[in-house]
């Protein structure tokens, strides 16, 4: 019943307690945001009050700063640093272990997948887009990937549509924002005009099922008003916005733009842009042993595609220079990646322009492109 709707009805943020708590009676392990060390971060939640309330935060290219609301709200903010990528493609997890026995053959040990469902509570429009991106990469092909299906397959989606736009945001370009359309069980909007609550619509069987416990009342016609236009006003107010006409095309044509040398000037291959992405999905493999050589261990761990070594193959890399390594990532990320998944790999969370430490921006780089092809057409 995936996209199945009930009426929506308003509960309000004192229910976010009983939310948390039905979810865990339920047996899931409750993730959301908090603060720590000056960003929201997504972590274990075991109260509501535990979420940044009265917290939202000011983003811009290389810049990211908590500031306080003047309101209550719980989810006043953009989105930080964390992705829910962390739980379901976890940044290092190992894939096997072997043990030499005393007849000297060696054992084999699967590694067991997580038996603990979890429930993220939180998630942004632009994130279901990036999950339902990475399942597609992961769980879409003829060998779905074990760890991460096994973490998606029971994690329960509390969505939260976006009442604040951060400075780096564009996802009303990207066509996956503000407004959740699809893929949670759970929708929250919260509403602080008057009366603090939360409009809220089930999207699932299961959704609905948590939603009936929780106190509540039929939703006015006044709450979805203030709701529809909660949502409108994020949309207005998006920092940043990107052109996406003709965008793979675009990318092909200009392989070898002189744009591509100016941003390897600024870019300093440190990977932050990958990590932070919500849909970058590179990793590479590590092999270990112990210092008697009696058990060894394969690794997974998170790569970037701006590592030399990562696109090292016999005699040496194939993509040496800074220049090589930004053009495949953001080649790829708008352009080739529709061509291998059928859609754009970018769902405009911002992130990659706030924590590039030299705030290099994805859309003001397509815009430079774009922009030269414009004079070229307007001298022609
Ligand atoms: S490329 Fe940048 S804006 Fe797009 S999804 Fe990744 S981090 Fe977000
Ligand atoms: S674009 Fe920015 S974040 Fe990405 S590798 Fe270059 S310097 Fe690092």
């Amino acid at each position: 019943m995936q996209g199945q709707r009930i009426t929506p009805v308003v509960i309000g943020a004192a229910a976010l307690d009983d939310l948390l708590d039905t979810l865990r009676v339920s047996g899931f392990r409750v993730l959301g945001p908090r603060v720590r060390d000056g960003a929201i971060v997504y972590d274990d939640l075991s109260a509501a009050s535990e979420l940044p309330i009265g917290w939202t935060d000011e983003q811009d290219g290389g810049s990211y700063r908590l500031k306080r609301r003047e309101d209550g709200a719980r989810f006043g903010y953009a989105v930080g640093p964390h992705s829910w990528k962390q739980f379901l493609f976890r940044p290092e997890a190992r894939l096997w272990r072997a043990r030499r026995l005393p007849d000297g053959e060696l054992a084999v040990e699967e590694e067991p997948t997580e038996d603990q469902p979890m429930a993220f509570i939180g998630v942004r429009s632009c994130e279901l887009h990036a999950i339902e991106i990475q399942d597609r990469v992961f769980m879409g092909g003829r060998h779905a990937d074990r760890d991460y299906a096994a973490r998606r397959d029971g994690a329960f989606l509390v969505a939260v549509n976006c009442i604040t736009a951060g400075g780096t945001c564009f996802c009303a370009s990207m066509g996956t924002g503000p407004k959740a359309d699809a893929g949670y069980d759970l929708a929250l909007t919260e509403l602080l005009d008057g009366e603090h609550r939360f409009l809220a619509e089930s999207g699932s069987e299961r959704g609905a099922a948590v939603l009936a416990q929780l106190p509540q009342r039929p939703a006015t016609d006044a709450d979805l008003g203030a709701a529809g236009k909660a949502v409108a006003a994020t949309e207005a107010q998006m920092g940043r916005t990107l052109d996406t006409d003709d965008i793979r095309n675009l990318l092909a044509r200009n392989l070898e733009h002189p744009r591509w040398d100016d941003v390897a000037e600024r870019c300093l291959s440190c990977g932050n842009c990958t990590q932070v992405c919500p849909t970058c999905f590179c990793s590479s493999v590590e092999d270990t042993s112990d210092l008697s050589g009696e058990v060894a261990q394969r690794t997974r761990v998170w790569d970037t595609c701006f590592s030399v070594d990562y696109s090292h193959i016999h005699g040496g890399s194939v993509r040496s220079s800074t220049r090589a390594r930004y053009r495949q990532w953001m080649t790829h990320k708008l352009g080739t990646w529709i061509d291998q998944f059928g859609t754009s790999g970018c769902v405009g969370c911002g992130r990659c322009i706030t924590w590039c430490p030299v705030g290099i921006d994805i859309t003001e780089e397509l815009s430079a492109i774009r922009a030269t092809e414009d004079d070229d057409a307007q001298t022609a």
